[in-house]
């Protein structure tokens, strides 16, 4: 599987860079995630020259163009900040993704507390760094650090990082992304079951776009896709549609397994990984060519501790 390359606000590893001199060190991406990625750990404040430790700041004015203010001083940073936030985003960093810290005027990805009228505060910025990663990679997955406490949204992220990051590897011929489709088929038809259909006629590029353009217009779409977290009665319907490819090829005592573990699943007894396995085991002990190639059954690498939704 792609190593991704995630850069990351450089206190969630464990740097000592925050304006008290502390980390916000996040022990499941160091010690978990961390063996399958390179990290590329960044901290703006650190390199717009603010030392540590150094003053806390806030943002203030209009979340479309905040100010950036030392506490107490008022002192107003924005130009510096906007000024480092360009030149650390100017060398091709190649990322797969950015992972950041919450809350943080520099590095808040949605919702960072911005002081506007009378010092009221609302939650409607987004950090000045964490704009100008989005504004240099508009099309990767982007996340804050508190999401991945939640544990679906972690495995939603990771398989959308696996998943984007083979896509960005593939090379850039129709063959291939339409070999990268057929794989993701029945992932995307439980993410987006509205959607799988829609992104295969892109792949099939009738309206015969260049492959760059028509790599990128599917880029965007696929990771809208599986980003939305599939319910239990979309994989329901994906593991009937995987029965079909069955319904021939084996002795009707495995069917019936494969038809109970099913319905196990559908009532919350078993999770789906218990039954996506016993798909898998049939799909290989009957060389059902076509399930054994789906991501559905890895979509990230084995070692990585997630349980499948
Ligand atoms: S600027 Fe970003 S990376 Fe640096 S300490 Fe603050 S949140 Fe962490």
């Amino acid at each position: 599987m792609n190593r991704p390359r995630i850069g990351i606000s450089a206190c969630l590893l464990g740097k000592k860079v925050r304006h008290n001199g502390e980390d916000k060190r996040v022990d499941w991406l160091v010690e978990e995630l961390g063996k399958f990625v390179t990290w590329v750990p960044l901290c703006p404040e650190v390199q717009m020259g603010l030392g540590v430790p150094r003053k806390t700041m806030r943002l203030s004015g209009k979340p479309q163009t905040p100010q950036l203010l030392v506490r107490g001083t008022d002192e107003n940073l924005t130009s510096l900040a906007l000024e480092t936030s360009k030149r650390m985003m100017a060398p091709d960093l190649d990322l797969d993704s950015f992972i950041f810290k919450k809350d943080s005027p520099s590095c808040g990805l949605e919702r960072v507390k911005i002081y506007g009228k009378n010092d009221s505060p609302s939650r409607s910025a987004v950090g000045i760094f964490a704009s100008a990663v989005k504004t240099k990679y508009p099309t990767i997955p982007l996340i804050e650090e508190g999401r991945l406490t939640d544990l679906k949204q972690r495995e939603l992220y990771v398989v959308r990082l696996f998943a984007f990051t083979e896509l960005k590897r593939i090379p850039l011929k129709v063959a291939a992304l339409q070999k990268f489709h057929q794989d993701y088929k029945l992932l995307l038809m439980a993410h987006a079951p509205d959607q799988y259909r829609m992104l295969g006629n892109l792949a099939a590029n009738s309206s015969r776009k260049s492959v760059r353009d028509l790599l990128l217009n599917y880029q965007t779409d696929f990771l809208k896709s599986i980003n939305r977290a599939p319910t239990r009665k979309q994989w329901f319907n994906v593991l009937q549609h995987m029965m079909g490819y069955f319904k021939k090829t084996i002795p009707s005592g495995e069917r019936q397994q494969l038809m109970s573990s099913m319905e196990e699943y559908r009532r919350g007894v078993i999770p789906l990984v218990a039954v996506l396995t016993l798909f898998k085991y049939l799909a290989q002990r009957h060389s059902v060519a076509y399930l054994l190639t789906q991501k559905l059954f890895q979509p990230y690498p084995k070692n990585l501790l997630l349980v499948q939704y």
